[in-house]
């Protein structure tokens, strides 16, 4: 199994996956969506004083609302953090990041209020762990309202909630092969013009693939072409594309997927060794 990088950004990242299988591409998509560990905000709590803040928390919502909310925030995550939480005997404070937030109406309030308080004993610059995406909006409150509440966000991955879910929009296609049977063709324009895709160009008459890479196997080319245009999914190549929520960079859950599903596959050859 290869990887081929066609693009790659912080949050996106396209490629193909080569000398594979459906079953592998399939298990990859899996582990990429359900497998990496990755920071959300699992427990708030909601103060209704605080000594030096005479203020109450009295907003709109329900409290379960705004926790719903606060754990839908894209947490920063190293990716040497550990999921060693997830058992229910661990006390979530030791290694949790804790956040507070502490406004008064009448404002919106974004997660940029989310103010980092702590992270892990292990993270040496605290300053990573700042929420990134500022402009997420939780709560409106009214004149007179306010918010007191302290948040801890904790490793989970996403078999255990959404919340935990790292890439969105993990998605596969087969890798499309285009034949062009040139001599046959007439209407060359015609068949270039009706690809959804603008897969093709005409060059000195002749119809040639712009880009592959961009169709959608549709086959309209193929049938008004009467088959002299061929078009079919390599069954043993895969375009993946796939976007972070931004706790990881794109290379990263790459990196993740691939060092789990090598783990996972370890294991199994192991254990079928071990009968
Ligand atoms: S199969 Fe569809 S998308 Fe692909 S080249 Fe033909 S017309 Fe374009």
């Amino acid at each position: 199994m290869d990887v081929k990088i066609i693009e790659m950004n912080e949050r996106k990242c396209k490629f193909i996956l080569k000398n594979s299988s459906p079953a592998r591409a399939n298990a990859l998509r899996r582990t990429i969506l359900f497998d990496i560990p990755k920071m959300a905000i699992d427990n708030v709590e909601f103060w209704l004083g605080h000594a030096d803040w005479g203020n109450e928390t009295n907003t709109p919502l329900f409290n379960e609302i705004v926790a719903h909310r606060l754990g839908m925030i894209p947490i920063p995550t190293d990716e040497n953090f550990e999921v060693d939480n997830l058992s229910p005997d661990k006390d979530y404070r030791s290694s949790a990041i804790k956040y507070v937030i502490k406004e008064n109406g009448p404002k919106i309030v974004y997660s940029g209020d989310l103010k980092l308080v702590d992270g892990p004993v292990n993270v040496e610059d605290k300053s990573l762990l700042e929420i990134r995406d500022k402009g997420i909006p939780i709560v409106e409150l009214g004149k007179g309202q306010s918010i007191l509440a302290y948040a801890y966000a904790v490793m989970g991955t996403a078999k255990k909630h959404i919340k935990w879910q790292v890439a969105s929009g993990v998605g596969y296609k087969y890798m499309p092969v285009i034949n062009i049977d040139d001599g046959e063709i007439d209407f060359v324009q015609d068949i270039a013009k009706s690809c959804p895709k603008n897969v093709f160009d005409v060059k000195n008459g002749k119809l040639v693939v712009r880009d592959a890479l961009v169709c959608s196997l549709c086959r309209t080319c193929e049938e008004l072409s009467g088959g002299s245009v061929t078009v079919v999914g390599d069954s043993s190549q895969f375009l993946f594309t796939f976007e972070t929520d931004g706790s990881l960079t794109a290379q990263q859950v790459i990196n993740k997927a691939v060092s789990i599903l090598s783990k996972n596959a370890k294991k199994v050859a192991d254990d079928v060794a071990a009968l």
